[in-house]
C-alpha cells in the first residue's frame, strides 16, 4: 500500500526515516511523490562546445590500462586516457580505487566531471560505462538534507518506483486526459524522476500540474458547498424599504461597484446558506459603507450584528464612523479588552439581551463571557489576520451567522482563486468619484533634506504628514530603535515649530491611543511610525507619507501605507525613499510612482516577488503548490478550476468508476473531513 509509512522501503532504516520525515515525506507514496528540483543533463557535446571550469559530460574510448597511485592515507588517484574524436583526454578520478577493476583498456565509457579546457582534461565526478545513449542522460536532483546523499535519494526513490510502481493508479478520467492529451499517470510518474528527454519530461510536469490544480481546486469548492449547504442556515429577511431609507440618507450616492458588492452581499444574507464572503477593495473604495448597509440589514431582520476589527485603535475609529452613518437609527456599542467594569458588564448585559444591535470590537468578542442574542452577521475586517480558529469558536458557541470578510489588500485574481477558492469574492474595484490620486515619487535617501522641508510647507498649509521609520527585517527591537532615533532627529530638526510624535507596536495600548488621538486633533504635525500605522487609521487631514527603505517592503504594502493619505480633499503626495539595487528593485519604485491601482500594483507584485511573498512571511494560507506555479501556470490553473465547478455542479464525483480513485484522495483531506461531520 502506497500510503504505509516510508521505512517500508528497502534500504530506509530508522535514521533514514527521521531525515525523510524532516522533508515531509511519511509515506511510500510522499517518496514517490518527491520530486526533483531540477535536473542534471548529461549530454555529450563536441569538446569544441565545452566550456572551461565547467561541468560536462564525455564519452570516449579508454586507451590503455588506467593507472592508479595512492598519496597519504587512504587517498587515491585514478587516472586514464580515453580517445575523444580526434583528441586524447585525460580523466582523473579521486579516491574510487576500486574502479581500476571495472574499467579497462578498450572499453566505451561515459564520465560526466568539471572540464579543463587548457589540459584536456576531466576530473570525474560521475561515471558510467557504456555510451552516453544508453543510460539515462537527464539525472534528477532533490533538495535534500545534509544527512542524506543525492546518490541515496536517488537510490530510494528508484527502489520505490520498481517496487511499488504497479500501485499508483490513474485518478484522472479518460475524457479529461484525452481532451488535454496527459500521459498516463504512473508513465508519467517515472518520466517526473527518470525522464526519456526533455520533451516527456515536459508532458509528465504538465500532468501533474494540471493534477495538482484540479485536486486542489476541488478540495476548495467542494468545501465551499458543504458549507453552504450546512444545515443551520441562516436566512434573513430584511426589510428593503428600509435599507432603501438608510442609504437615501446618505450624502453620497454609491459607486456602481458598491452597489454590485451589495446585491451580492444581500442575496447571501437573504438565500438560507451561510455566507462566507469575501469583500476586497482598496482602500477608500467605499468598503465601510457597504458593511454598515449590510448590518442595518441584519438588524432590520430582528438580529444582530458585529464588526470585528484587528485593533483597538481602529475598532473605535469604525464605531465613531458607524455611530456618525447611523445618527439614532441604532444602538452601538463598543466592545474591546480595554473597557473593563462595570462599563463592560453594562456592555455584556446590553449584547445578552438584544439591547445592542451592533457590536464594534476586536478579538475580544469571540470571548467566553460575550453572549449574543441573535447574531445574525458577522463582519471582519482584514480578514488575513483572523484565523479559522476564531471562525471555529464562533461555531463551537452554537452560532452560525452569515460571515463577510473584509480586506483592503487587493489580491490577484490569481491568489483569490487559489488561496480564498473556498469562499465567494466580491470586488469594489472603483473608487467614488472626484478622488485625487496620491502623487508619488521616488528619492534617493540623500535627498531627506529636501523631503523635511517639503513636509515643512505642507505643515505650514495646515497639513500633517506620516514618516515610516526605516524597516529591519525579522527584528521588531531594531525597528523600533530606529522609529526612536528616527523621532529624535526629527524633533531636533522641527523645534520647537512642529511637533513630533512617534508609534510604534512596544508602546502600551493606551499610549499608542493617546499618540493616534493626539494626530487626529493635529496636536501632532508628523507622526514616525513603524508599519503599525499600515491598517485603517483615518486622519484626512495627513496629506505626506514619507516611507524610508521603500525597497524592503512588497508594493501592496506600500500601497496600503500610502492609502493613509489621500483621505480628505486637498491633494496629497507619497515620498519613497529608496536606494534598490537591482533592476527588479528599481521597476518595483517605479511602478508605485506609475500607478495608484492596487489591483494593478498587486499583479505586478505577485510578477516580481512570487506568491510565497505576497502575503508577508507570517502568512500561510496561500497554497504551495510541488510542481504548478501559480503565476506561470496560470491558465492551467483556469482551466482546472472551470473544470473543477463543472464537476462539483454536476454531481460526477458522487456517482462513477472513473471518479471512485480521485474521489478517495479527496475525502483524506482533513479539511473536508471536519466540514462532513460537522
Ligand atoms: P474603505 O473602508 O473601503 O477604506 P470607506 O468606506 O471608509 O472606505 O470610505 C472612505 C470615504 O469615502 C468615507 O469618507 C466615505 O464616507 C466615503 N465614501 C464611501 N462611499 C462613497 C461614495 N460612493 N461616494 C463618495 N464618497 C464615498
Ligand atoms: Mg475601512
Amino acid at each position: 500500500m502506497l500510503t504505509q509509512p516510508v521505512s517500508e522501503v528497502n534500504g530506509v532504516g530508522e535514521k533514514v526515516t527521521e531525515t525523510l520525515n524532516e522533508l515531509g515525506i511519511y509515506t511510500i507514496e510522499d517518496l514517490m511523490f518527491y520530486f526533483p528540483y531540477r535536473y542534471d543533463t548529461y549530454e555529450v557535446k563536441p569538446l569544441t562546445e565545452l566550456v572551461h571550469d565547467e561541468k560536462a559530460t564525455i564519452e570516449g574510448e579508454v586507451i590503455g590500462e588506467p593507472s592508479l597511485t595512492f598519496y597519504g592515507r587512504k587517498k587515491s588517484r585514478l587516472t586514464m586516457t580515453l580517445q575523444v574524436e580526434q583528441f586524447a583526454v585525460k580523466a582523473v578520478m579521486f579516491n574510487r580505487a576500486f574502479a581500476k577493476k571495472q574499467i579497462n583498456s578498450g572499453d566505451i565509457i561515459t564520465v560526466t566531471g568539471k572540464w579543463d579546457q587548457h589540459r584536456l582534461q576531466i576530473t570525474v565526478s560521475q561515471y558510467k560505462k557504456g555510451r552516453a545513449e544508453a543510460q539515462n542522460p537527464i539525472q534528477p536532483v532533490y533538495s535534500l538534507k545534509e544527512s542524506i546523499t543525492m546518490k541515496k535519494m536517488r537510490k530510494l526513490i528508484l527502489q520505490a518506483l520498481e517496487d511499488y510502481g504497479e500501485e499508483i493508479r490513474e485518478i484522472l478520467p479518460e475524457h479529461l486526459m484525452e481532451s488535454y492529451k496527459l500521459p498516463e499517470r504512473s508513465a508519467a510518474l517515472w518520466q517526473m524522476h527518470y525522464p526519456e528527454s526533455r520533451e516527456l519530461l515536459k508532458h509528465a510536469r504538465r500532468r501533474f500540474t494540471y493534477e495538482e490544480f484540479l485536486v486542489f481546486q476541488l478540495k476548495m469548492q467542494l468545501l465551499r458547498k458543504l458549507k453552504r449547504e450546512a444545515t443551520e442556515g441562516n436566512l434573513q429577511a430584511y426589510d428593503n424599504d428600509k435599507l432603501t431609507e438608510f442609504v437615501d440618507s446618505f450624502p453620497f450616492e454609491l459607486t456602481k461597484a458598491q452597489k454590485k458588492s451589495l446585491a451580492e452581499i444581500l442575496k447571501d444574507m437573504k438565500s438560507p446558506h451561510r455566507m462566507n464572503r469575501l469583500l476586497q477593495g482598496d482602500v477608500g473604495s467605499g468598503k465601510t459603507a457597504v458593511a454598515a448597509i449590510a448590518l442595518y440589514a441584519t438588524i432590520t431582520a430582528g438580529n444582530q450584528g458585529a464588526l470585528m476589527v484587528p485593533t483597538e485603535i481602529l475598532a473605535e475609529q469604525h464605531y465613531e464612523s458607524l455611530q456618525q452613518m447611523f445618527g439614532d437609527l441604532v444602538n452601538i456599542v463598543l466592545l474591546t479588552g480595554s473597557i473593563k467594569g462595570k462599563h463592560r458588564k453594562a456592555v455584556l448585559e446590553e449584547i445578552r439581551n438584544q439591547e445592542a444591535d451592533i457590536i464594534v470590537g476586536t478579538h475580544a468578542l469571540i470571548q467566553d463571557e460575550v453572549v449574543f442574542s441573535k447574531l445574525g452577521l458577522v463582519i471582519v475586517d482584514e480578514q488575513h489576520r483572523f484565523g479559522v480558529n476564531q471562525r471555529r469558536t464562533l461555531r463551537d458557541k452554537g452560532l452560525h451567522p452569515d460571515v463577510l470578510f473584509m480586506t483592503a489588500t487587493p489580491i490577484p485574481r490569481t491568489l483569490a482563486i487559489t488561496a480564498f477558492g473556498d469562499m465567494d469574492v466580491s470586488v469594489i474595484d472603483e473608487m467614488p468619484a472626484g478622488r485625487k490620486p496620491v502623487e508619488t515619487y521616488w528619492v534617493k535617501g540623500d535627498m531627506m533634506d529636501r523631503v523635511l522641508q517639503f513636509i515643512n510647507k505642507e505643515v505650514a498649509r495646515g497639513h500633517q504628514a506620516y514618516v515610516i521609520s526605516p524597516l529591519i527585517e525579522e527584528s521588531d527591537k531594531l525597528d523600533i530603535q530606529n522609529a526612536v532615533d528616527l523621532h529624535h532627529q526629527l524633533q531636533t530638526y522641527y523645534e520647537p515649530d512642529i511637533s513630533v510624535g512617534l508609534m510604534h507596536g512596544r508602546l502600551h495600548q493606551e499610549e499608542k491611543e493617546e499618540v493616534m488621538q493626539q494626530f487626529v486633533d493635529n496636536d501632532i504635525q508628523v507622526l514616525v511610525s513603524t508599519t503599525v500605522v499600515e491598517v485603517g487609521v483615518n486622519v484626512p487631514n495627513a496629506t505626506v507619507m514619507v516611507i524610508y527603505d521603500a525597497e524592503r517592503f512588497g508594493l501592496s504594502q506600500l500601497h496600503q501605507l500610502r492609502g493613509r493619505v489621500g483621505r480628505g480633499d486637498a491633494q496629497s503626495y507619497c515620498i519613497l525613499l529608496a536606494e534598490p539595487k537591482g533592476e527588479i528593485g528599481k521597476e518595483r519604485m517605479r511602478i508605485m510612482t506609475e500607478t495608484t491601482d492596487g489591483f494593478e500594483l498587486s499583479e505586478q507584485d505577485l510578477q516580481l516577488r512570487g506568491p510565497g511573498d505576497f502575503f508577508g512571511k507570517k502568512q500561510s494560507g496561500v497554497p504551495e503548490f510541488k510542481v504548478g506555479d501559480m503565476v506561470h501556470d496560470y491558465r492551467a490553473l483556469e482551466t482546472a478550476r472551470k473544470d473543477a465547478a463543472d464537476i462539483i455542479e454536476t454531481n460526477q464525483l458522487d456517482t462513477g468508476e472513473s471518479w471512485s480513485s480521485l474521489r478517495e484522495l479527496l475525502f483524506r483531506d482533513e479539511a473536508l473531513q471536519g466540514e462532513i461531520l460537522d
